[in-house]
């Protein structure tokens, strides 16, 4: 008998695009496609794995045979290069692929760096970059990162624990887009850990010594650059899908084209890129229950996060800017007009999820 189901293709297989095909096989005929050849594996791993805390094999949450098991049919080492949307087949390296509905999680790249001698300094996305970070890391023993956000700030923090010689270079004078304080707390935390901060610091150029910033040359023959990301939208670019820094979606993910959905880092609502793989693994688990037509919906405005940088851990809930207010030693959280709309949460999270139940659900918080 022929198979009836609807058929979805997911281009992509990072975490959204893996999340929103283990919800929908069995439902639906399912495909996911990726340029990769290695199946499914964590990014937010990948500094543990650098810093020699998990052997490469960890970084796979799913056996080889998962996908088969689950009824998902991979295309690894396939790349996704237009979609006709008249006929509703992508075009693929490796032919068409028909299609009824059609989610791009197609992710977003590393932004490289751009100032001279740019070639000296490597960036991380994929395993294959971290592959080359950690046998340079190995022969030189010290690494400078540039960039204070959350992935600058893990590797930092995880390669430091593991006693190797780390600078971060960063060219705000605070980290993760905090106050001040806040940063204070978590330099304070990577300080002791062995991170060497230089924050205020722009880089002008790299040379294969080092790197010249408008504070001063700063040694290290390793340096990777983890300061940003560029979501892939090309692929709907060229297939007349309207992007702007993403790919444009509705508060249902759809994009202008129809059947045509996108999730995760290439995703932009209402300028806003999601940027986490929490993120990404939300929006396919609403993106799934809409298709298997669930009601449900997904809180753009509303962001959510725990990092862990070297054992200090950090839960960012909410509207994280402005004036804060310290509950007690490890919690700050953030008023409009009066109301509590954010908190940030350092060392013991356990109690950041309360936290953000009650934010969100707008319930008195002690
Ligand atoms: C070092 C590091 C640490 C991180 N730590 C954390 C963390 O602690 N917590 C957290 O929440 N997030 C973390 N992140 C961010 C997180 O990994 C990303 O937000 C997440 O991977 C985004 O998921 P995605 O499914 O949208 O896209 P991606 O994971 O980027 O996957 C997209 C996939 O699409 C494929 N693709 C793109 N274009 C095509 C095409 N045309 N044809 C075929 N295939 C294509 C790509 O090869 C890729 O495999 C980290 C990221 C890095 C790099």
């Amino acid at each position: 008998m022929s198979d009836t189901r609807k058929r979805v293709v997911v281009v992509g297989n990072g975490p959204g695009g893996v999340e929103l095909a283990k919800r929908l096989s069995g439902e639906f005929e399912v495909t996911v496609i990726d340029r990769e050849t290695l199946p499914h594996y964590s990014k937010p791993l990948l500094s543990h794995y650098i810093a020699g805390f998990l052997t490469e094999e960890k970084l796979f949450p799913y056996t080889p045979d998962w996908y088969e098991r689950k009824g998902i049919d991979p295309r690894l080492g396939v790349e996704a290069r237009a979609i006709d949307r008249a006929r509703k087949v992508l075009v693929t390296s490796e032919g068409e692929i028909p299609y009824d509905v059609l989610v791009l999680a197609t992710g977003a790249r590393a932004r490289p760096p751009t100032a001279e001698g740019s070639e000296h300094i490597l960036t991380i996305r994929t395993l294959e970059d971290a592959r080359l970070i950690k046998e340079r890391l190995e022969e030189e023993g010290e690494i400078t990162v540039l960039g204070g956000g959350f992935i600058g700030l893990e590797l930092a923090g995880n390669l430091a624990k593991a006693g190797y010689g780390v600078r971060l270079v960063h060219r705000r004078e605070t980290l993760l887009g905090l106050d001040g304080e806040l940063s204070q707390r978590i330099m304070e935390k990577l300080g002791e850990a062995g991170v060497e901060f230089h924050l205020g610091a722009n880089v002008l150029s790299a040379d294969e010594e080092g790197l010249n910033t408008d504070r001063g040359y700063i040694p290290g023959g390793l340096k990777v650059c983890a300061f940003g990301i560029i979501p892939n939208k090309e692929l709907a670019v060229r297939s007349g899908i309207h992007a702007g820094r993403g790919i444009l979606i509705d508060e249902r993910f759809r994009t202008s084209a129809r059947d045509v959905y996108a999730i995760g880092d290439c995703a932009e609502y209402s300028g806003m890129i999601s940027g986490t793989a929490k993120a990404a693994t939300e929006h396919a688990r609403v993106l799934a229950n809409l298709l298997l037509g669930n009601e449900d919906s997904y809180d753009f405005a509303f962001r959510s996060a725990v990092f862990k940088f070297a054992d200090f851990n950090v839960a960012l809930i909410g509207r994280t800017r402005g004036e804060g207010e310290w509950l007690d030693d490890g919690v700050k959280v953030f008023r409009e007009n009066g109301k509590i709309v954010g908190a940030v949460v350092l060392g013991n999270v356990k109690k950041a999820f309360r936290l953000e139940k009650a934010i969100r659900e707008g319930l008195p918080i002690d």
